[in-house]
């Protein structure tokens, strides 16, 4: 039939190990496009990914090749976002897969999130090809990380391709496997339509592009389809197959991979993991696993001086129609006036939105230290979610508190088991056990407070580890434990934005180091300014910024007029990056140093 000759995968690995040269080389062998169209990451589409160099947006394209059996086969390969913040989407165009391709690093081995994305292959039962790749490179280990592929991954590499993406050696047998192992799609034309949004964004012209898998059915312009989770209704404008530009078709049908737009105004109507079907002839099994993207991370963000606060509005929600997982709603702080709390997947995704309304909207907005959900019981037996730690109701009026606990699965060579321990010990967590893969690898596994790993848990484990191992983490559940509300005073007065939620022995050492940060920042005052660190109204530390002595235009005594008119405009721009808190001018950076405490 005509599916056999389809084959839908996806390529995944551990960052760095290949995968968007991979894809650009198969679509650069099939030639999709020409050399000159072709930029150098084709499917890592948006300025910020590719300076990152991750993956934050999938997208599909299709390819054909003519195999040595002397058909033609249509390739849809599935990209797959990179990160841990972004793993239900990873899950959600594994979905619409039948296989996928594995690359390992000849010269890394497997890490965490090869076999963290194996396992969520696996939950789809995905076909696995196993590829090593980068044999160019002298420091190549094939024959082992062929044996560690077996070992910790159990697939068998026994005529696993092998190559370099990079110098193009190799790719052939790729696609021959991709034919080999990988099964057609096995759907039904002639059933209503069922078909996987795996990705969708917001283009101005289109509105909404959905990628989609067809599963069963079809559909082409014109029809109405419905939306399953969001229950929305909408006609089909356009239907199509993306290859080096998005090409419009008659239909698409059971087994195929395209996009579909209908003038949909908000992704918000056609999120990730719905299903799409007939509005009047629906299927009766919709596609299991939706979730409705869960904000993990909240924090504030302010118009910075100088910014108007509906033109931060207006950026957000500009962002937002084109990301269905960024949460933001309006709310006042004493020290920062008018602004937002937004919630985001991650604190990647937090950093991504923060440079994209600095860049793409020219704005200065000033951002509060992050915070996770956390959930307070009170005394009155009531729940609440606190997102931010200014609404943490009075230690007396609380019964428990609880926070959000994610299993760390760390994969990391023997000799830094102990540092890793340690590492681990010190943010909280709780030893769950630990395997040796082979005799040089071990993968331990901790329960962490989410709190504890979303600042700079990464950073810390790569230097104890001179960058050797990788990790990986998923939200297990929430767990009561001893938290306290730090705020921050200058010169007397509670600064709301500054207040952090943290547990109780970290308290004095945190407070501490705050207050010697706001003094290194907070410029000097014609009064003395005290900063100081409170937990329940108790102080618990208290650093002092020294009065001003001279006024800064007596240095200039005597000298000439200009002199004195540039020390006067400097001291003004200065000012732009201020706020007022009280009586004290404290500059942007100040809430930085706050937000990266450690
Ligand atoms: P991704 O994070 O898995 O998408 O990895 P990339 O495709 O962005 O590749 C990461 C780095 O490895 C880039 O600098 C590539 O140029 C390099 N690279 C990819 N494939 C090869 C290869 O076959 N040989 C060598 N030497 N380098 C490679
Ligand atoms: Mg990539």
């Amino acid at each position: 039939s005509r599916q056999d000759f389809i084959r839908n995968f996806s390529i995944i690995a551990h960052i760095d190990h290949g995968k968007s040269t991979l894809a650009d080389r198969m679509i650069e062998m099939t030639g999709m496009l020409t050399q000159r169209e072709m930029q150098s990451q084709v499917l890592d589409s948006m300025e910020l990914e590719k300076e990152r160099g991750i993956t934050i947006k999938l997208k599909a394209v299709r390819l054909i090749y003519k195999a040595e059996d002397g058909n033609e086969y249509t390739f849809n390969l599935i990209d797959t976002p990179g990160h841990v913040d972004f793993n239900y989407e990873v899950s959600r165009s594994l979905a619409a897969c039948e296989g996928a391709i594995v690359v390992v690093d000849a010269s890394q081995g497997v890490e965490a999130q090869t076999l963290a994305n194996v396992y969520l292959a696996l939950d789809q039962d995905l076909e696995l090809l196993p590829v090593l790749n980068k044999i160019d490179l002298p420091s190549a280990r094939v024959d082992e990380v062929k044996q560690e592929i077996e070992d910790i991954i159990g697939l068998d590499t026994e005529g696993a391709p092998l190559i370099s993406a990079k110098k193009g050696i190799g790719i052939d047998a790729v696609f021959e496997k991709i034919v080999e192992v990988i099964p057609p799609p096995r759907g039904d034309e002639s059933k209503p339509l069922k078909a996987l949004i795996f990705d969708s964004y917001y283009d101005a012209y289109k509105g909404v592009i959905c990628y989609v898998r067809i599963e069963d059915g079809q559909v082409k312009p014109g029809d109405e389809i419905h939306m399953v989770n969001t229950q929305k209704t909408f006609e089909v404008v356009e239907v199509g197959v993306v290859t080096s530009a998005h090409m419009p078709l008659d239909k698409l049908r059971a087994g195929d991979v395209g996009y579909i737009t209908a003038s949909i105004k908000n992704v918000r109507d056609a999120t990730v993991g719905d299903t799409i079907t007939g509005a009047k002839i629906r299927t009766e099994s919709p596609f299991a696993g939706y979730k409705k993207a869960m904000p993990m991370v909240y924090c504030g963000i302010y118009p910075g001086e100088g910014e108007e606060y509906t033109e931060v509005r207006d950026a957000l929600e500009k962002l937002q129609v084109n990301d269905a997982a960024l949460d933001f709603e309006a709310e006042t702080s004493v020290a920062l006036g008018f602004g937002f709390r937004c919630g985001f997947l991650g604190l990647l995704h937090m950093e991504i939105i923060q440079e994209r309304l600095e860049r793409e909207f020219d704005l200065n907005i000033v951002t509060t230290s992050p915070s996770v959900i956390y959930r307070v019981t009170t005394n009155a037996g009531q729940v609440l979610e606190i997102q931010n730690p200014s609404n943490l109701p009075n230690p007396s009026e609380i019964a428990k508190i609880e926070e959000p606990i994610v299993r760390a699965e760390i994969m990391t060579p023997t000799d830094y088991v102990g540092a890793i321990m340690d590492l681990c010990q010190n943010r909280r967590g709780t030893f769950i056990d630990m395997t040796y893969l082979e005799e040089t690898r071990a993968l331990i596994k901790y329960d962490l407070p989410l709190n504890e790993v979303i600042y700079d848990f990464f950073d810390a484990l790569k230097s104890k580890t001179r960058g050797y191992a990788s990790y990986d983490y998923e939200l297990i559940g929430y767990r009561e434990s001893d938290l306290v509300k730090l705020d921050i005073l200058i010169n007397s007065n509670v600064v709301d934005a500054f207040s952090i939620i943290v547990h109780e022995s970290t308290a004095y050492a945190k407070g501490r180091r705050i207050c010697e940060k706001l003094t290194d920042v907070i410029p000097r005052h014609q009064f003395a300014v005290p900063i100081q660190a409170a937990v329940a109204g108790k102080i618990i530390a208290r650093e002092t910024i020294r009065a001003l002595r001279k006024d800064v235009l007596s240095k200039c005594y005597g000298g000439d007029i200009t002199r004195k008119r540039k020390l006067l405009e400097k001291q003004k721009e200065g000012k732009k990056r201020m706020r007022m808190v009280g009586e004290v001018e404290v500059p942007q950076e100040a809430f930085l140093a706050v937000l990266k405490y450690d």
